[in-house]
């Protein structure tokens, strides 16, 4: 699983930015300075990354890519296994403490499919993804069918309701036009928002079951050709995945915010709050063709049609369907690979670096791609310490299994190990999927100028100016559009100022979320893409090898610029002499957040007020045909009082504290960071530990285990992030005493985190 992204649209003026960009930015004002290093032990450090850079074959990656997907590797599939085993016997050969750490997980997986049409055109649904020619996997066995894992079981005859992406706003324009979809099948096609939400809203809105299909229009031949020609969606590809309802919270269904262990006090089925009731199939658009056809009623509205030769109407079917799906409800392993380097100086603060191995079915781009990048980050990593090398700070290097069905290993893992962690880590580093094109960089904001420095230290294979650069002509190009969304326009501002670029927030998606958004650990999400074709093959069996080398990275050198983008973040982590974070750069980030709920508050009353005076000016008669009544929009609520000056002050507050901070920052840095090792021990520990300020153990509302203020997935969005979630998400859902009482929330949560800052100012000011 990964995150779901829009890709860049490159046309030759982006092509010419790219170089104007590269141009601008020789004479950037970047601070030279090797970020939380003495001059002396920022020369080590060059050349220590050389060296690990100079260890870096993409020939290596090619070979483990090829290996570890040349069979199904799906969890508790025997190949997962061996590739577990696999890397296990490599970490211990390249001179690593490693260990498989396993966990029983409930892992459901298909004991009968099936989808019919009845009535006067029966058609019966293959479910099935058929060999194709130069794709060498493509017809091997081991495979589980096509599946959303955790829908309900269920055998069940209904008509069909098409509701385009199945997001609320759908369901709105259905309740329009007098449309029930109670007691119907709803079939909705993939995109528009995350996956998991379809099956669910299409189950609060009283369906009995959701079909979710590929559309050609979002995935397959209407954006470029088609699987083998090129690397689109082929009609019988089908996305597979998770439907649990992660926004409650990720890992094993039965264990919340415990570790999924021997012992453990497992929920029983029913009481799993992150289990479907009503079944759920995913399915080709050549499976969705027949369903289509076969519906009547509206046709639908001009933003619903997707590209497959027909009419689309919005039901019901004359025909009923039949769609049954049952599981195997049974406990999985899951084999977490574990590799420690115990650090020499500073061994209990640890940099955990992750990647998951376990594929939907032989999971070439997602995850192994990125996997391969790992491996060989440390390999690297065991020559330099063959070289004499050793970290100061502990490094932990993990492979998850079972990120695919929700998280499961990493989140089992850091569940088990919660205490220790939140005293010991100090960064957690993340990759999942990778191509060739652009960096994608999103995490904590107090890592913002890591990631600059070390992106302008990576060169870019195709263009041959750094990777950092390449980012700022992409932003640049992407925010200067006619159509740019505010938020890119702002991000382009500051790509045109010449300072850092600003990283992505995260949200959720892949296995960053447990140690992030449950434990507080300052964490990165990396990878490149936006120059490959990935999204028509994303789940599906033709995610493999012979597609990857041809659509993904041939060269495997975006592998190796994955793998030096990680490897310095976390080389440079392990050895500062004082941790490379920020905090200026998290409040200015933290106002821009606050700035736009401003926004949001004044917008939601516009529209409201509008509304309203529009609904009360008019008896509207939206069409003439009495029997397609498109009804109003139903009226929305007024909008009260929206007290946003806590959240304000705190931001206020905090910039002030920032501001004292860096100053005494600055000193203590032209010192050369001189100060007792008791001392700079101490300034460590505490920074390691900030971003545990930014949580409160009581969690989001309605949502425990959620206990990052700053950043968390949309109960709405799904992978999409929700930035001060406890206000926007009130704001957004139209609940304003919620967006009240979390206004105060939050504001309480930056105060804390503001003295846990104010301690660090005053011990880098502590005379030595
Ligand atoms: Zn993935």
């Amino acid at each position: 699983m990964t995150r779901w992204k829009m890709r860049p649209l490159l046309t030759l003026a982006g092509v010419l930015a790219t170089c104007a960009a590269a141009a601008a930015t020789d004479q950037a004002s970047h601070d030279g300075a090797m970020f939380g290093f003495s001059p002396a032990n920022a020369a080590a450090q060059q050349s220590l990354e050389q060296r690990f850079d100079a260890q870096l074959d993409p020939a290596d990656q090619r070979s483990w890519l090829k290996q570890m997907s040349s069979e199904p590797n799906q969890v508790g599939s025997p190949h997962d296994k061996a590739n577990a085993e696999f890397m296990l016997a490599k970490f211990r050969e390249w001179g690593w403490d490693a260990h498989i750490e396993t966990f029983s997980v409930l892992y459901p997986t298909p004991k009968k499919e099936a989808l019919e049409l009845l009535g006067p055109h029966p058609y019966t649904a293959s479910l099935k993804e058929p060999a194709i020619a130069g794709d060498a996997t493509s017809d091997l066995s081991g495979a589980l069918p096509p599946y959303n894992v955790y829908g309900g079981d269920g055998d069940v005859t209904a008509e069909l309701v098409y509701a385009n992406y199945g997001m609320p706003d759908d369901y709105k324009e259905l309740a329009r036009r007098g449309i029930d979809v109670r007691g119907k099948i709803v079939i909705t096609r993939y995109g528009g928002g995350w996956r998991g939400l379809k099956p669910k809203l299409a189950q609060e809105h009283g369906a009995v079951g959701c079909l979710i299909y590929s559309d050609p229009h979002d995935d397959g031949y209407a954006q470029g050709d088609v699987y083998p020609q090129g690397g689109w969606r082929p009609a019988q590809g089908v996305q597979r995945g998770s439907v649990a309802d992660m926004q409650q919270y990720p890992g094993d269904p039965l264990t919340p915010g415990i570790g999924s262990t021997p012992g453990a006090k497992r929920l029983a089925l029913k009481d799993a709050k992150t289990i479907l009731k009503i079944p759920v199939l995913p399915i080709s658009y050549a499976d969705a063709t027949p369903l289509l056809r076969s519906l009547s009623g509206p046709v639908v509205p001009a933003g619903w049609r997707g590209s497959l030769p027909l009419t689309y109407h919005v039901g019901p079917s004359a025909a009923k369907a039949h769609l049954v799906v049952l599981s195997d409800w049974g406990q999985k392993p899951v084999y977490d690979v574990i590799a420690v380097l115990k650090g020499s100086t500073a061994p209990d603060q640890w940099i955990v670096r992750g990647n998951h191995h376990d594929g939907w079915v032989f999971g070439a781009w997602d995850p192994l791609a990125g996997n391969v990048a790992l491996m060989a980050e440390a390999k690297a990593i065991g020559s330099l310490l063959k070289q004499g090398w050793r970290p100061q700070r502990t490094l932990v290097y993990a492979s998850w299994d079972g990120e695919e069905p929700g998280l499961l290993g990493s989140t089992e893992w850091a569940e088990t190990h919660a205490q220790e962690l939140q005293a010991k880590a100090v960064l957690y580093v993340n990759s999942d999927t990778n191509g060739r094109g652009f960096l994608d960089a999103g995490g904590s904001h107090s890592l913002q100028h890591l990631v600059n420095q070390v992106a302008d230290g990576v060169t870019d294979p195709e263009t041959h100016v750094s990777v950092g650069e390449r980012m700022r002509a992409r932003m640049l190009v992407d925010g200067s559009g006619k159509d740019a969304k505010p938020e890119a326009k702002a991000d382009a501002k500051l790509a045109a100022e010449g300072g850092d670029l600003p990283i992505e927030a995260l949200g959720s998606g892949s296995d960053y979320s447990a140690f992030l958004e449950h434990l507080g650990i300052a964490s990165l999400d990396l990878g490149f893409s936006g120059e490959d074709d990935d999204g028509g093959i994303y789940h599906s069996r033709y995610d493999s090898f012979d597609h990857y080398i041809r659509f993904g990275d041939p060269t495997f050198e975006y592998g190796v610029a994955l793998a030096k983008v990680a490897g310095h973040i976390v080389l440079r982590t392990a050895d500062a002499n004082v941790l490379p974070m920020r905090f200026g750069d998290f409040s200015s980030t933290l106002d821009r957040y606050v700035g736009e709920l401003h926004k949001l508050v004044d917008d939601t009353r516009k529209a409201t007020e509008q509304q309203h005076q529009l609904l009360d000016a008019h008896a509207f008669t939206l069409t003439s045909d009495p029997t397609r009544p498109i009804a109003p929009p139903a009226r929305d609520s007024d909008v009260p009082e929206i007290d946003l000056a806590p959240l304000d002050q705190a931001a206020k507050q905090l910039k002030q504290s920032a501001q004292a901070y860096q100053a005494a920052y600055a000193k203590r840095a032209a010192t050369g960071f001189n100060m007792p090792a008791a001392q700079q021990q101490q300034l460590n520990q505490l920074m390691g530990s900030m971003e545990q300020g930014l949580t409160d153990p009581a969690g989001l509302p309605g949502r425990p285990w959620f206990k990052h203020f700053i950043y968390a997935p949309g109960m709405l969005t799904g992978y999409g992030v929700k930035t001060v979630p406890g206000v926007r998400e009130a704001i957004e859902a139209r609940r304003w005493d919620e967006a009240n009482h979390y206004t105060v929330v939050t504001a309480e949560v930056l105060g804390r985190y503001r003295a846990q800052l104010d301690r660090l100012t005053a011990l880098l000011n502590k005379p030595s």
